[in-house]
């Protein structure tokens, strides 16, 4: 076997440094232990085939199933915490193929799959079969809430999609595991009969025997600051015709009239956009573990290294400004920790229900994706600026710190997801709604202050653009209240 789930570690242990666990049926000792096991002895540089091929591995062991998300949710997002932990020795890579696999790619399938559609996951995981999960474009994607240009058209002469990228900016961009994935969720426009019926997802066979299938022409992305153990590519296709069964057909289909079809109420597209809900809980959990590990790590130093002094025999961790960043930092961390935990709980009962967060619960996993990500990226800022020369040192875990930068923009940019709660709160006051409270008449000032643009001749736009501190300044307001209340209050 390469060099794979056997080498040995050169590094620190990263375990006994985790948020206390409540063991349960889904999430047990063994379980854990067994997790545990496979997963501790990650390499640092390895080529992005090895590390695919750590992954093939990992997922042939079953321990974690396919559609645990679905059935375990809380199995699911252990075990991406416990890998997060590794980020600070190996980088962010191996965590983002592993969730690429495990929540976008399989995720996405569990979501809008049909029975036959879902049940083909295990086929795929028995042959350690790995997918990609093809949606951001070069000119569109996550960013632009879900737009893209990728065309799916259905020819009905052959009953097939024919797959293309109408021009550069169509792109598929940054894709993780492009080189080396067997399938691929691709989300492209579907249409019929000439008429677009927006994004849907399309599962396709991307290698057979490993090689692309015909049409298809990828490229790297490039050398990144972290995680080069991760390959990402850019996607073109052109003419790739997909069988009928490669649409994901749970809540739409093309019927035997070449009708589309919408099955009971539920849009296609709501149902694939929960895999950002999951995504944004797995990402705050990891941007926490990733710190806490690194502070773990950085207080071992620093409770080892003696410090001069004329009496006793004090240790860098007692420094004043040392010690209370770390006291800090524990207390913050908790409160993130409980507050993500509640977060993970309430959603965990959505996805076994197999139904669709409300807007109270997306707005709570929102907060908790922004708050546990920026606190992070702060904390482990100012962590760096206290412990001298090992913050340089290869082996203390900062040069990985990017993983944070990582969590910042995946799932849903934090700027993004600001702008999304600032304009809800916005339209309650449009509507006249909860104007009263404090943050009511926050929010009152600032769409007065855009109606005053308005009035002056300017468009919705840079009335916004014009007004952005108050819209940021409202989405912490608002999350301050989300983080306060939790999920079910
Ligand atoms: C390592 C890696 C792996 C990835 N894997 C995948 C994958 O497997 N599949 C996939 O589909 N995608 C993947 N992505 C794409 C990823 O989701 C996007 O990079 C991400 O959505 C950010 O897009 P961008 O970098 O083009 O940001 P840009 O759109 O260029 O935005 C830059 C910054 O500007 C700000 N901004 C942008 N638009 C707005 C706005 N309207 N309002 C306010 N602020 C704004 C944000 O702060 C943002 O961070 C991956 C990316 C990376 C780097």
């Amino acid at each position: 076997m390469l060099r794979s789930l056997s080498r040995l570690s050169t590094r620190l242990p990263v375990r006994g440094v985790s948020a206390t666990r409540c063991f349960s049926a889904e999430v047990s000792q063994d379980w854990t232990d067994a997790w545990n096991a496979a997963t501790e002895n990650m390499a640092s540089n390895v080529t992005f085939e090895e590390s695919a091929e750590i992954l093939r591995n990992l997922t042939k062991t079953d321990l974690l199933r396919a559609t645990d998300l679905r059935d375990s949710p809380s199995r699911f997002f252990e075990a991406h915490r416990i890998l997060a932990r590794h980020a600070v020795d190996h980088g962010p890579g191996f965590w983002i193929r592993f969730t690429v696999h495990y929540n976008l790619f399989a995720g996405t399938i569990v979501a809008a799959g049909d029975e036959e559609q879902v049940g083909r996951l295990a086929d795929y995981q028995a042959a350690g079969e790995l997918g990609c999960f093809g949606l951001t474009e070069k000119l569109a994607g996550v960013q632009s809430g879900l737009v893209v240009q990728t065309t799916a058209t259905y020819d009905e002469a052959s009953s097939e999609f024919i797959l293309n990228t109408p021009h550069e900016g169509a792109r598929k961009n940054w894709i993780s595991q492009g080189f080396v994935a067997d399938k691929a969720v691709v989300l492209a426009d579907l249409i019929v009969k000439g008429e677009s019926k927006g994004p849907h997802a399309f599962v396709m066979d991307f290698r057979q025997s490993g090689s692309l299938v015909p049409n298809v022409t990828i490229d790297d992305m490039g050398t990144k600051t972290v995680g080069n153990d991760l390959d990402n590519a850019w996607i073109d296709f052109t003419n790739v015709r997909l069988p009928k069964d490669s649409l994901l057909r749970r809540y739409a289909e093309v019927d035997g009239d070449g009708e589309y079809q919408i099955k009971g109420n539920v849009r296609p597209f709501d149902m694939i956009g929960q895999r950002l809900y999951t995504g944004r809980i797995a990402v705050a959990q990891a941007a926490l573990e990733y710190r806490r590990t690194l502070y773990a790590k950085t207080k071992a130093y620093s409770d080892a290294k003696k410090m001069f002094a004329f009496k006793g025999e004090p240790v860098l961790s007692e420094i004043p400004q040392l010690n209370s960043l770390y006291e800090e930092n524990d207390a913050k961390l908790k409160e993130l920790d409980d507050y993500v935990g509640e977060c993970e709980r309430a959603l965990g009962e959505v996805l076994k229900e197999g139904g669709t967060p409300d807007t109270r619960l997306v707005d709570c996993i929102a907060t908790a994706k922004v708050k546990a990500v920026e606190d992070s990226i702060e904390m482990v800022h100012r962590l760096r600026q206290e412990v001298g020369s090992f913050a340089l040192m290869a082996d203390a875990g900062f040069k990985h710190t990017d993983f944070l930068q990582c969590c910042k923009f995946a799932e849903g940019d934090s700027r993004i997801l600001m702008s999304k709660i600032a304009r809800d709160r916005l339209r309650l006051v449009e509507k006249g709604q909860d104007m009263d409270s404090d943050e009511g008449k926050q929010a009152l000032g600032l769409a007065m202050a855009m109606k005053k643009h308005l009035d002056n001749g300017a468009s919705k736009q840079e009335a916004w653009d014009n007004e952005w501190k108050g819209i940021y300044e409202l989405a912490e307001t608002v999350m301050a209240r989300v983080m306060k209340d939790g999920p079910k209050a």
